[in-house]
């Protein structure tokens, strides 16, 4: 019978649909009309962001070509961008990809058109340019060649934000099914990683912003890094189990918070801005990782190799090839960073997760099975029984439980010690398992006691069962050190009756019943068979 669960979803999924019958269109062409082609800007009027810089970019020593020139301005923080050569003056905004050359998609660009020979500078006044995390980046040239790289780097972010989205959602699911809580981290501090990177590298603006303004963007350029690094750094100590390792330095998993908090209070308090800090902030920060990593890595912590394998590469990123080969692609080198780290550590955390659960399923093994006899223990057996009388309600069919109690075996023990009594549980256990057919289940209730479970016997079934399996033991003595054992055992069995309540009442009825009968065979002289007809 459906649950409640499952019929929420399902008018849910009806809810879904209804919208494409409503407002569904049959026609074949959708025909959709663009926005207007470019938000118009006054490019003279408009004022210079605050902080703005020019940058000046002088002629070619034989003066410009007799082609156009291409120019694009990368990684600027949310604001005006102007570009000017002579009287041709293009602008746009940062965070607005609607006011910018649709020819250009990673930043600002424009085209200025032929001037052979003019010597006139092109300068670019870009906002903010004293933010110490933001790098400019601006190329120009032909045509092409600018326009083409300016795709690359523009499908680099891209793709690289799609599979750090992509890392992410997994995550999230790991962090949904299991409640794991550094899970649970890696998404937050992964997220707002992915969300700066994203505002830095125009994606805020992309088609259209979707931050309320330049404000906003401002404000998320300030601010993600907390959460970011605080994060990054709570996964490092506890991914890497730095709990065991380094248990001082765990406790300090929430500092980077803290930390960062600071350095994005002090602005409040009027001081620099936290933009200004979060590249030396990440450079320290990926250096304790490192060293976290390795020490967790070199104490046997398989989460400490992960941590070091998804954060070396982020050296390259930070460390001080970005001043010199990187410098050019430092934002798709940092997404494509990021993109390894978040494809790295969901690896691992699902690899975690899987041996997590086989470690679960151990322990449920182990907590189900007699030790002693190797037969499943009550515990396994307590939430068969009620689904199997339910079952058996349900089909219409009969069912049979008969209970299995050695006869005198304190005496066994009393003559032969203990270790005697446990081969004689052994072979008693190994001989009643031999008898199972599909469906049967026989556990060890405790002590000398076992419960057989006969899904489909009547009484008259249940009374052979019962009666093969006592003869069984009481025809072959079991070998045991102390030589061979007579054991006999006593049985009483019950079956389900058509009035019986079901589930665990059901159970109750059952094993009372069954108990009598066993009470019964105990009282007639033991080593025989008493039944509850039903
Ligand atoms: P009855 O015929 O009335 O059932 O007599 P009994 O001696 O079998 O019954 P009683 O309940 O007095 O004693 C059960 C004995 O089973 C007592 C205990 O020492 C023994 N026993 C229970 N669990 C184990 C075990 O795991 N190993 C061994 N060797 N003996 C066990
Ligand atoms: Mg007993
Ligand atoms: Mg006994």
């Amino acid at each position: 019978m459906a649950g409640r669960k499952q019929i929420a979803v399902a008018v849910l999924a009806l809810l879904l649909l209804l919208p494409s019958f409503v407002l569904g269109s049959r026609e074949d062409i959708a025909r959709i009309r663009g926005d207007a082609f470019r938000l118009p800007i006054d490019c003279v009027a408009v004022p210079d962001s605050p902080g703005s810089a020019e940058v000046r970019i002088p002629a070619p020593p034989e003066g410009w070509p007799a082609w156009a020139q291409a120019i694009v301005v990368l990684d600027t923080p949310p604001g005006l961008v102007r570009l000017r050569r002579g009287e041709e003056v293009r602008c746009g905004l940062a965070h607005d990809a609607r006011s910018t050359d649709s020819r250009f998609r990673a930043g600002v660009g424009a085209v200025f058109s032929a001037a052979p020979g003019s010597r006139e500078p092109i300068i670019v006044t870009a906002p903010r340019l004293d933010t110490g995390s933001h790098g400019l980046t601006i190329r120009y040239g032909d045509p092409a060649p600018v326009q083409r790289e300016d795709t690359l780097r523009f499908a680099v972010r891209m793709g690289g934000l799609a599979v750090v989205f992509a890392m992410l959602l997994s995550a999230l699911l790991v962090f949904a099914g299991a409640r794991d809580r550094i899970a649970g981290m890696f998404v937050l501090a992964g997220s707002a990683m992915a969300l700066w990177l994203a505002v830095r590298s125009g994606f805020a603006a992309w088609p259209r912003p979707w931050l309320p303004g330049e404000e906003a963007m401002h404000l998320a350029l300030q601010l993600l890094p907390v959460p970011g690094f605080g994060g990054l750094w709570y996964v490092a100590l506890a991914y890497g189990r730095a709990d065991r390792v380094l248990p001082r330095l765990y406790r300090t998993r929430h500092l980077v918070f803290l930390l960062a908090a600071l350095v994005a209070g002090q602005w409040w308090l009027g001081g620099p801005e936290p933009t200004v800090f979060w590249r030396g902030f990440a450079f320290l920060l990926l250096l304790a990782m490192l060293a976290v990593g390795i020490a967790c890595w070199r104490a046997g912590q398989p989460g400490g190799r992960a941590v070091v394998l998804a954060l070396a590469p982020q050296l390259l990123v930070l460390g001080p090839l970005y001043g010199t080969l990187l410098r050019a692609w430092h934002a798709e080198t940092l997404i494509l960073g990021l993109a390894w780290y978040t494809v790295v550590m969901t690896l691992a955390l699902s690899l975690r997760m899987g041996a997590l659960a086989r470690q679960r399923d151990r322990m449920k093994a182990l907590a189900e099975r007699d030790p002693l006899t190797g037969l499943p223990n009550r515990r396994a057996m307590a939430p068969v029984l009620p689904r199997r009388i339910d079952e058996a309600q349900a089909l219409g069919k009969p069912l049979a439980l008969v209970f299995v109690d050695l006869d005198r075996f304190k005496q066994v023990n009393d003559t032969h010690g203990h270790a005697v009594g446990d081969e004689v549980l052994v072979e008693v256990g190994r001989r009643l398992a031999s008898q199972l057919r599909g469906g049967d289940m026989v556990a060890r209730h405790g002590g000398e006691e076992f419960v057989m479970l006969v899904p489909g016997a009547d009484a008259a079934e249940a009374a052979a069962v019962a009666e093969r399996l006592r003869s069984l033991l009481a025809e072959t003595p079991v070998e045991t050190a102390a030589g061979a054992l007579p054991v006999t055992a006593s049985f009483g069995y019950a079956v389900l009756r058509p009035g019986d309540p079901g589930g665990s009442a059901g159970v109750a009825a059952l094993l009372a019943r069954a108990d009598a009968a066993l009470y019964r065979a105990k009282q007639s002289g033991r080593n025989r068979v008493e039944g509850d007809a039903g």
